[in-house]
């Protein structure tokens, strides 16, 4: 698939000349006082999350900058690059954590159910920080705001990552001021957007605060481009780099991966120690991925 970056850097540059304003999460979340004071219209809440292709997000990186755009990077513990997440924070922007422990624990445990997650929340949650923790040592960066993954695991699961943050407690000590799904941080968006594969290319939400506090979804213009030629006051767009430079490769690999741990997770059985009949504690497997986990 071709590169798409051009057509992104149009994007950028029409929506600045409609008078748009990029914002990264934490700059907005601190422009609306922590989702309470409504921003000025024309205002974009620009993200990255960084799932595969560190090189594309460098790209993009690169023509925001040349740009004067600062958005957010949301980085996996597999495509962490200090450098590049120093230098978006160095440009005015931010760069934190996209992050999984939920899912990795299903994955690496074999857990089959929410009840089996539920059982093992604790010790995900002191993983989730303790990677984040980590995160900050190596860059030296304040990550105030974290962004969920959204694996395959979860799908299946019905349970999103963002379960572990569901703890008042641990958002205190993690020192997290907002999540990026957080009900609180879409109070004044209008319409959010997300990038897809070929040939969908966009998923777009109206978000209209409901009588119930919540948001709820009507109609709305397809893409970001529609969405500042109508003027739409506040517009929240999700990229994920690897759709806009992705080679067939890239794309290959990826697959790959993604059908080796599905046979893994289904054709896994519990390993019993014969010497006291219960479950092995921990495979090798487990042990190789958890240390793994944890390594930046
Ligand atoms: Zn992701």
């Amino acid at each position: 698939m071709p590169s798409r970056l051009s057509g992104l850097s149009e994007w950028y540059r029409f929506s600045m000349n409609q008078g748009y304003q990029f914002y990264s999460v934490e700059n907005y979340w601190r422009l609306t006082k922590g989702g309470l004071r409504p921003p000025p219209p024309k205002t974009i809440v620009l993200r990255h999350d960084v799932d595969v292709d560190i090189g594309a997000a460098k790209a993009m990186f690169s023509i925001e900058h040349q740009l004067g755009i600062t958005s957010s990077y949301y980085f996996r513990l597999s495509t962490a690059d200090l450098p590049l997440m120093r230098a978006i924070a160095a440009s005015g922007g931010e760069a934190s954590y996209h992050y999984e422990e939920l899912a990795t624990e299903a994955k690496t445990r074999k857990l089959r159910t929410i009840a089996d997650v539920e059982a093992r929340l604790q010790v995900i949650r002191e993983r989730f920080s303790n990677n984040l923790q980590s995160l900050r040592s190596s860059t030296q960066l304040p990550m105030n705001t974290v962004a969920a993954h959204g694996d395959w695991m979860n799908r299946r699961l019905r349970l999103p990552n963002t379960a572990i943050l569901e703890s008042l407690e641990l958002r205190l000590l993690a020192r997290i001021a907002v999540e990026a799904y957080d009900a609180d941080l879409l109070t004044f968006v209008t319409a959010r957007y997300a990038d897809k594969v070929c040939p969908v290319w966009w998923r777009a939400e109206r978000i209209i605060q409901g009588e119930s506090g919540g948001p709820r979804l009507l109609d709305v213009p397809q893409t970001p481009t529609e969405a500042v030629c109508a003027g739409i006051p506040v517009i929240y767009v999700v990229l994920h780099p690897e759709q806009w430079r992705r080679g067939p490769r890239l794309h290959f690999k990826e697959q790959v991966k993604r059908i080796r741990e599905g046979l893994e997770y289904r054709f896994w059985k519990p390993m019993h120690d014969p010497a006291t009949s219960k479950p092995h504690p921990v495979t090798r497997e487990v042990r190789l991925k958890t240390k793994a986990n944890v390594v930046l």
